[in-house]
């Protein structure tokens, strides 16, 4: 038997369907995989697979690494949703939601059949808290089971605040601000800003939520794509709502070579060497970046006045369309106007896929415009490339009040309402193009407010990257994380150990589960 200090551990990792888990998650399986003694297995289904499988590729080649993606069948026509809807980003109606989330606890039964049959047996589950059925397999398979969660502490927190305090419904009507509650800093949201879901929960979903609140408190603890320097007090309190919070990004940086930075999460739907030299060509920190995830969905009138305003900013942009906010009217509009021959000499269109963590690196850019996703505004960060704030739907108004009023690293373009996900065209237009000149000057103009925020980014971006190297917080975490696994997965081998000495009925095996043993961040590594 291998000694038990040094077995090689097995993560697995079952990420949620969507762009903004998985791509985290293989950021992280990488860096895990990088560690000695560590193999990484994802789960996800087969046309997920396919967007990462060039990364991985890459990682085992290149880096060697230990690493391998494990498709499993997504159960679309027994959930009753179209064949090949396997992302949440190919959902075509917000009615289709209910059946994604019935297909993803069908996985439960193959996962387990994938997980028995695995060798090395897994060590851990690291997973999404949209995955709450993850906690069976957890149990079952007597492993530490990690959420690793895409968004911050800073929400998490104060949506966890809010919803013990009702604070939200201390005010008379969705438009009034209210204060959120035990948090050191001044944070106002209205009910308007609240995520659909906590506003106007049917019965059913509130049962949704709580069972995925109660899977979060049972792990082991939280994994949060952050680093200890840019959210650390909510972190901290937020600890002593679960087991144990570990900030181990921003993963984004393990991304180091240009081909990792260029199809990350999906073929990108542009040339790298198109859009370097357009790159190249731009003034340092002069572009401005838009693009809003890979989620959104905004109307054609919504993308002809952001088109409006890019142009009136008089500044070089990259504006991404997402291949879902295609339509005949937004077509139109761009053919009759003439659009991308009027500012071709400093726009540059992306339609589809963009290789958002390249184009962040590049040194000509100035702004980024960004719907507020957590992955999003760390990108943005580690490039030390100040925000302009375009919340649109989820917990992205939390966000925003944390980047602007905390961190104070963007400024907001005033949006107040949230968007209601698939319903944008039912909204009309919430931002006008004089709302995107007005933020873009505020930033570029060169004053004293826009240099201050200039000074903060940057300073939180080297912090950052510095988190992510060795001996950085984040690299200390990861690694504190890693030791609590072994441990737990010695303390199982030695049970192992004893129930075969002393016969099938010893009861030492159960006595020393994992689940009993728990220790907080700092003592794990010790
Ligand atoms: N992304 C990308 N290219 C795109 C759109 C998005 O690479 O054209 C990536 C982006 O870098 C980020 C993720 O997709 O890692 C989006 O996650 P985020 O949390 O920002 O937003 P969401 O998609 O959840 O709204």
């Amino acid at each position: 038997m291998a000694s038990q200090a040094h077995q090689d551990l097995h993560f697995v990792l079952i990420p949620m369907m969507s762009q903004s888990y998985l791509i985290p998650s293989t950021d992280f399986a990488k860096l895990l995989a990088q560690q000695q003694g560590v193999t990484v297995s994802i789960i996800t289904t087969p046309l997920n697979a396919a967007r990462f499988q060039a990364m991985i590729d890459r990682a085992r080649s290149t880096s060697k690494l230990n690493i391998q993606l494990l498709p499993i069948r997504f159960p679309c026509r027994e959930a009753g949703l179209p064949e090949g809807c396997e992302n949440l980003d190919s959902l075509t109606s917000r009615s289709l939601v209910k059946q994604f989330f019935m297909a993803t606890y069908m996985l439960q039964d193959p996962v387990e059949k994938l997980l028995a049959a695995m060798q090395p047996q897994p060590s851990c589950i690291i997973t999404s808290n949209s995955l709450p059925w993850t906690s069976k397999l957890a149990l079952k398979f007597n492993v530490p089971r990690f959420i690793f969660h895409h968004i911050s502490t800073f929400h998490l927190l104060c949506a966890h605040n809010i919803a013990c305090s009702g604070a939200d419904e201390s005010v008379g009507s969705d438009t009034e601000p209210f204060l959120v509650p035990g948090v050191p800093d001044r944070i106002e949201l209205t009910r308007a800003q609240l995520p659909d879901e906590v506003k106007r929960a049917t019965e059913e979903m509130k049962r949704a939520i709580e069972h995925m609140k109660n899977a979060e408190l049972s792990a082991d603890g939280v994994l949060v794509n952050s680093f200890d320097e840019f959210d650390s007090w909510y972190a901290e309190e937020y600890a002593k709502v679960v087991k144990n919070v570990w900030c181990i990004g921003p993963v984004s940086l393990c991304n180091k070579d240009m081909s990792d930075k260029f199809n990350r999460g999906n073929k990108a739907s542009i040339d790298e060497h198109h859009c370097l030299k357009w790159l190249d060509a731009m003034a340092p920190r002069s572009v401005i970046y838009a693009c809003f995830g890979s989620l959104c969905r905004i109307s054609a009138p919504q993308l002809i006045q952001l088109a409006l305003g890019l142009e009136s900013s008089n500044r070089p942009f990259v504006w991404i369309i997402r291949k879902e906010d295609y339509s005949a009217e937004l077509e139109k509009w761009l053919a009759e106007e003439n659009f991308q021959e009027r500012t071709k000499e400093r726009g540059l269109i992306v339609r589809g896929w963009a290789p958002q963590v390249l184009i962040l690196s590049h040194p000509a850019l100035g702004a980024f415009l960004t719907h507020c996703g957590w992955n999003s505004i760390m990108e943005g960060v580690c490039s030390k490339v100040p925000l302009i704030t375009w919340p649109m739907f989820a917990e992205q108004f939390y966000n925003e009040r944390f980047i602007v009023d905390v961190l104070k690293i963007g400024v907001a373009i005033g949006v107040k309402v949230t968007m209601k996900w698939a319903q944008e065209k039912n909204l009309g237009v919430l931002v006008n193009k004089e709302d995107v000149k007005r933020a873009i000057d505020r930033l570029m103009d060169g004053g004293e407010e826009a240099a201050e925020i200039r000074r903060r980014v940057r300073e939180m971006g080297e912090m950052a990257n510095k988190a992510m190297e060795e001996g950085g917080s984040s690299q200390w975490n990861m690694k504190t994380m890693i030791q609590y696994v072994r441990k737990q997965a010695s303390l199982k081998a030695l049970a192992q150990e004893l129930d075969g000495l002393r016969g099938p009925c010893s009861p030492v095996a159960s006595a020393v589960s994992p689940g009993r043993l728990m220790f907080k961040s700092g003592e794990a590594a010790s």
